[in-house]
């Protein structure tokens, strides 16, 4: 009995010290006590208690001696380490290490502190950036059609350009000194959120100059010369800029591109100077078609030792203005219709001066370090921002939609199926823009933050397709027949290039996220890393040791809080006191999932080795882990900053039930894919001891989210700000609104007419021609309704039957009517602006 006594409290303090993460010498402390108590109480055979305390003093005197634990255990560990890590390029290298740690840390530690995010500031736009949401972004969307776009101009319309330029869209990430707009990351986030509710081609046009590219990389490594030559003419649209990557043989692989530049003497401006002869093929450059200014990404090799004694300098980024000879651009792709300008562009042997090179001569074969810096900042906004604004143009006009389409004579967004995709559309939105304003926030915070832009960018964009894809569904063929009453279709087509763009989502989610999340945001991996580089063998011995034993305590620290965590359902983690109290149990359960994820991950790195990086499947489940509970972190966020506001309660829980639900089913997926069967077992029941927490959302959470989005209401609102609505008579979303205020105003009086015609009061039976007018008239006659109601009813059926309208063209979809402007170009090759004015014509006719 005593002996059991025993084994249990050494059980217990061996979990409580674990838990609490104690220094070595606490631990040594606590085997001495356990020992004592076994020799005082005879609770172990005499034998045993001898074994064990030789054990504990061969093993502890080394362990708590620094140099000796080194010499016994660290250095041959390290020595194993350096054989069996896979070999890192310096590009691989540069990738990982490149951006900030921030809240991803905090979410691998197992122990997140809640106060550092709610402490964090939410980002809120300064009124000259609101003024410019308010004034020039609207009008931009009233302007933009891009319906227009797609079928007259194939191409921004010219005065839209011209606007676009004029009122510094193209520079609002260039500070006010060079004559930018000077924005902070929030601010181009609202503007480019806005814009994509209304017009995929003019967000994008906007958005590319403000990403990653020639402005972007000035600012950061351009000469104080270069900036102040180009920085102004980029922010006023003199110039117009694109970067170019992307080679036919290497676009995810972006850093093997073949692209090459040779460091020769040539010919510049008359004069002989030293410079590279750059060739290059690349392709898919947004903006190319049009650019005046060329980034370009090459590799520098210098044959003739020009420059020193190295051969390969690496990756280099240039500014090439496109007029230069041997620029070949112009040629267009069509990307999926969303006709933003996009094409390939070349050179053959075409010299460029040193001073062309972003930052000068120095900055030669710096090229990935600064790509790889300042992706984060751009991936970080752009495609968010852009992806969240499609989202809020799905949700508020197919909610809208959902409600005023009657189908077997109800709202179809009342029948319980279309429920369903309506909850995924509401729930989906809420979490995706708090991600992306946490994501903002973080960037205006001064961070770069690499693994959670990367996060932002892969969740936003699938669930902007989920979101998309349903709405299309709830829909029907409104959504399928193009024209310009179709307010989803060009979302719907131009949506994959998101996907692909900027880390292609497959590569993103298998091998970004948890591939540089478990070393950046893990506390000891980097250290273990940079040790087995260092050439210093006494600093790399000190460093190595200090991470292996760090890491080991924090291996078991949250091998302890799994298993406790677990098998307490988590209900005695500490939550700061403040929150709001129905959220508080998703913080002790992020808390507890978080240690889940630092525990596997570590299971994952000691079981797998360097064979973790070719196991793609189990590093984007652990990578899901990691990204559910920042989505979850964010959207608690947002539910604090907006005041906990109790009408969009249903909107947070169905999201937050969703992604911890998915999280538990990345973490099934982890633990029943490592080897064998043994270790899935043990782990099973040690995460799960008690079985599963999280379910589906229930069906009334989701019956909840679905009345939200098909009703006015402040949530609504709040939901799809900033979304554009167009004032037009004609616009599609406009149209949408103004239905389902007169269909909400409408429904009472549908409602007598029904009773009466129940009850026998009103005779239902109408001669199938008979108006909406007539059948007013009747009620307003037979005493049901008044004449105000009347006149609503009249009102609404009028709107609702413009609402489900789907455009129609002549049976050869125009083609005759383009049939002048082919033939004139066939017979005069007129200008092109001479066609576009003729296909405009021709076009218009046809709508
Ligand atoms: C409309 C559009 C605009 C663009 N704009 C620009 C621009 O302005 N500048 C520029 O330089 N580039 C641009 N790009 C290029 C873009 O960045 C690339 O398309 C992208 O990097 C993917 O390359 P790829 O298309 O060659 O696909 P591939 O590299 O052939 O990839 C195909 C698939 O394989 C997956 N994959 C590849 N490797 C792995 C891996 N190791 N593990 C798992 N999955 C993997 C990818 O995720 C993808 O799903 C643009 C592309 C498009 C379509």
């Amino acid at each position: 009995m005593l002996t059991l006594i025993w084994i249990v409290a050494v059980l217990i303090g061996f979990v409580t010290l674990a838990y609490r993460n104690v220094s070595g010498a606490v631990w040594a402390g606590g085997i001495v006590v356990a020992l004592a108590a076994s020799w005082i109480a005879h609770a172990l055979p005499l034998a045993l208690n001898v074994v064990l305390t030789g054990a504990f003093i061969v093993l502890a005197i080394p362990l708590l001696i620094p140099s000796l634990r080194r010499k016994l255990m660290s250095d041959a560990v390290l020595g194993a380490f350096r054989k069996v890590m896979p070999p890192m390029s310096q590009t691989e290298r540069e990738a990982l290490e490149a951006g900030t740690v921030w809240w991803d840390g905090e979410l691998f530690s197992g122990r997140p502190d809640w106060r550092r995010l709610l402490a964090t500031p939410e980002p809120t736009l300064t009124p000259e950036e609101q003024r410019f949401l308010d004034v020039e972004t609207a009008e931009l969307c009233a302007m933009a059609s891009d319906w227009e776009a797609q079928n007259v101009y194939k191409d921004l319309p010219p005065h839209v350009w011209q606007f676009v330029k004029d009122k510094g869209f193209l520079g609002m990430i260039i500070p006010k000194e060079y004559g930018g707009l000077g924005f902070s990351g929030f601010g181009h986030s609202q503007v480019i959120t806005k814009l994509s509710t209304r017009s995929g081609t003019a967000a994008v046009t906007v958005m590319v100059p403000n990403s990653l590219g020639p402005g972007e990389l000035l600012l950061h490594y351009g000469t104080e010369e270069q900036k102040r030559h180009y920085l102004p003419r980029l922010a006023k649209g003199l110039e117009i800029p694109c970067f170019a990557l992307t080679n036919p043989n290497a676009g995810s692989d972006a850093a093997a591109i073949p692209d090459y530049a040779f460091v020769r003497w040539g010919e510049h401006e008359g004069k002989r100077v030293l410079g590279l002869s750059v060739t290059w093929d690349k392709r898919y450059i947004t903006l190319g078609p049009v650019a005046t200014l060329l980034g370009l990404a090459f590799r520098v090799y210098d044959p003739d030792k020009l420059l020193g004694d190295k051969d390969d300098l690496g990756i280099t980024c240039a500014l090439i203005p496109t007029s230069h000879p041997g620029v070949e651009i112009g040629r267009r792709h069509m990307p999926l219709n969303a006709v933003f300008q996009n094409g390939p562009n070349s050179g053959r042997d075409v010299f460029i001066p040193m001073e062309w090179v972003i930052g000068g001569q120095a900055m030669i074969g710096k090229g990935w370090r600064m790509l790889m810096e300042c992706l984060a900042a751009g991936r970080g906004i752009s495609l968010p921002a852009s992806n969240t604004g499609m989202s809020i143009l799905a949700v508020r006009a197919v909610g809208g939609y959902a409600r005023v389409r009657t189908q077997f004579k109800t709202a179809i967004g009342k029948f319980e199926g279309v429920e369903e995709p309506l909850a995924r559309m509401g729930g989906n939105l809420y979490m995706m823009d708090a991600a992306r304003r946490l994501t903002a926030a973080a960037i205006d915070l001064g961070e770069k933050p690499s693994v959670v832009s990367a996060i932002a960018k892969y969740h936003i964009t699938e669930r902007a397709r989920q979101t998309i894809n349903d709405g299309m569904d709830v829909i029907g063929g409104k959504g399928i027949c193009m024209g310009p009453a179709n307010f989803l279709g060009g979302a719907y087509m131009q949506h994959p290039v998101a996907i692909t763009v900027e880390g292609a989502n497959i590569l993103t989610r298998s091998l970004i996220i948890f591939g540089q999340g478990a070393i950046r945001c893990h506390p000891y991996v980097l250290r273990e890393l940079q040790a087995t580089r260092e050439t210093d063998r006494q600093k790399a011995s000190v460093a190595f040791d200090e991470a292996l034993f760090g890491h080991v305590r924090f291996t078991l620290a949250n091998f302890a809080r799994t298993l406790v965590t677990g098998l307490t359902g988590s209900h005695f983690v500490g939550v700061p006191a403040d929150v709001a109290p129905a959220t508080r149990r998703y913080y002790q359960q992020l808390t507890r999932f978080s240690a889940v994820l630092a525990f596997l991950a570590d299971v994952a790195m000691a079981v797998l080795g360097g064979n973790l990086k070719r196991k793609e499947k189990l590093s984007a489940r652990l990578g899901d882990i990691l990204s559910l509970l920042f989505l979850c972190s964010a959207t608690l966020k947002r539910f604090e900053a907006e005041g906990r506001q109790a009408a969009d309660a249903p909107l947070m829980h169905w999201a937050i039930w969703d992604a911890m639900y998915k999280a538990q089913v990345a973490i099934e997926g982890v633990i029943s894919n490592f080897p064998g069967r043994v270790l899935p077992g043990l782990l099973w029941r040690i995460v799960f001891p008690l079985g599963r927490p999280y379910e589906v959302p229930a069906d009334d959470l989701g019956h909840q989210v679905a009345q939200l989005l098909i009703q006015p209401s402040a949530t609504r609102d709040r939901l799809t700000t900033p979304m554009h609505v167009g004032r037009e008579e004609d616009d599609p979303v406009g149209l949408i609104e103004r239905a389902l205020t007169a269909t909400v105003e409408a429904e009472p009086v549908e409602a007598k007419l029904k009773a009466a015609m129940r009850d026998g009061r009103l005779d239902g039976r109408m001669p199938p021609d008979t108006g909406v007018e007539a059948q007013a008239e009747r009620a307003v006659a037979a005493g049901v309704i008044d004449r105000d109601e009347a006149r609503t009813l009249i009102v609404q059926r009028g709107l609702v039957a413009r609402v489900i309208r789907v455009d129609d063209f002549p049976a050869d979809l125009g083609a005759s009517l383009l049939q002048p402007a082919i033939d004139a170009g066939a017979a005069a090759t007129p200008t092109a602006p001479a066609r576009t004015a003729e296909r405009a014509r021709a076009t218009r006719e046809l709508v």
